[in-house]
């Protein structure tokens, strides 16, 4: 049985990509026969201009794959963009779909929806500087707090205190925006290219170009699936049966929160790296927001909306039970609390960052070029099914 994963080389990767879907990899490669990529046409599809970083994100989410236990004896690892049948097939199949179901497509309303937004944000001329609310709240908040002179954890009250503004800012500022214009008067088609349209016809390409068996994705994916699902049966229909209908692995991806709080995201500049070192972690775990009413140490805190006890309960289950009552019943501070899960969460990556260091950019260069090839022969026998099928052999 065949299952197909890819990855976008965003670059180094995080903890939440290590919990959430390499770690399920990591299974599902000793019991399937597992097809993993970098989606690198993928990448392209919202800004062109990536083009330029891709290969240096390539070798620094191989290296990732490989610390953590990617295995290339039991899995075939590959670019996207080494295997042309990707884009043959793409073609093919993008006569299979209509321009109207495509528009359906979840991702492309949430990039309308997206596009939108920066729209109003441009006709209103109010590009939200985040640094710049930060800064301005930052100092705000240090002038109060000059102004108290009470026994508590200054920095931690400065912390909640700065991001609570912040946030309540930010959500005025965009509210406002939102209901000042209607959302139907800013025309976004014209910014949103051919290639993002059709990006999810690529992807349904890339899972059936190897006729495979499962996806692994989450339940919230499951509408990303079924255009392939729907484009597999309308070929079979017309041509005769060559691909299977592929399964969704349904698979539960932990939401991994970072610094501040929201999801961890390269993007929001909150996450933890697979390949941080200790003193950056210790650092940014000390930073990390948690129960923002558990002010002084012995406040009895609520770890059930704490991301740093979600982070307990992954890399520090010993303790997680111990945990949870101590900081309901006040006996645990934070500054401890995130103290025990340094050491745990280090001692956990600590092998993983050795093994990266040691990973020369050769080595994964032979790996993605002979995975690379193993990916290129089975998705030449499909395009030989597939063109004898339509009788377009020459
Ligand atoms: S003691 Fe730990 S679990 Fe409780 S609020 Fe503080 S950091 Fe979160």
């Amino acid at each position: 049985m065949i299952v197909l994963s890819g990855m976008r080389p965003t670059g180094k990767l995080h903890i939440g990509h290590l919990v959430g879907v390499l770690e399920n990899w990591k299974e599902l490669q000793n019991k399937y026969n597992c097809y993993f990529f970098i989606a690198d046409y993928h990448a392209l599809t919202d800004d062109i201009k990536i083009a330029f970083e891709i290969k240096s994100n390539t070798i620094e989410v191989l290296k990732d794959w490989l610390s953590v236990g990617i295995d290339p004896k039991k899995s075939v690892l590959f670019v996207q963009s080494k295997v042309k049948q990707h884009s043959e097939f793409h073609i093919i199949l993008s006569m299979l779909v209509s321009i109207s179901r495509l528009f359906r497509v979840p991702t492309y309303k949430e990039k309308v929806e997206e596009l939108r937004k920066k729209g109003i944000e441009t006709k209103f001329h109010l590009n939200i500087d985040e640094e710049r609310v930060e800064h301005i709240i930052r100092s705000d908040v240090d002038f109060i707090m000059k102004t108290f002179d009470i026994e508590v954890d200054k920095q931690k009250i400065k912390d909640q205190i700065y991001r609570k503004l912040k946030g309540d800012f930010l959500e005025l500022l965009r509210e406002f925006m939102k209901t000042s214009i209607e959302l139907e008067e800013i025309p976004v088609n014209a910014e949103i290219s051919y290639g993002f349209l059709g990006y999810p016809v690529l992807q349904s390409s890339d899972i059936l170009i190897y006729r495979a068996n499962y996806v692994p994705i989450g339940q919230d994916q499951l509408s990303h699936l079924e255009l392939t699902r729907e484009l597999a049966r309308k070929f079979n229909n017309i041509f005769g049966e060559i691909f299977p209908i592929p399964e969704p692995l349904l698979t539960e991806f932990p939401k991994v929160l970072g610094i501040d709080g929201r999801k961890m995201s390269k993007s929001y500049n909150n996450a933890i790296y697979i390949s941080d070192d200790s003193n950056t972690i210790k650092e940014k775990l000390r930073k990390y927001y948690t129960d923002p009413q558990k002010i002084r140490k012995n406040d009895p805190g609520r770890p059930d909306i704490c991301p740093i006890y979600y982070l307990q309960k992954i890399f520090n289950k010993e303790e997680r039970e111990e945990i949870y009552n101590d900081c309901k019943s006040g006996k645990l501070g934070c500054v401890d609390c995130k103290l025990k899960l340094f050491n745990k969460m280090d001692k956990f990556l600590e092998p993983i960052r050795e093994k990266r260091e040691k990973i020369k950019e050769d080595e994964i260069l032979n790996i993605l070029n002979e995975g690379s090839q193993k990916a290129r022969n089975r998705a030449e026998e499909t395009m030989n099914l597939v063109l004898k099928s339509m009788n377009l052999e020459f």
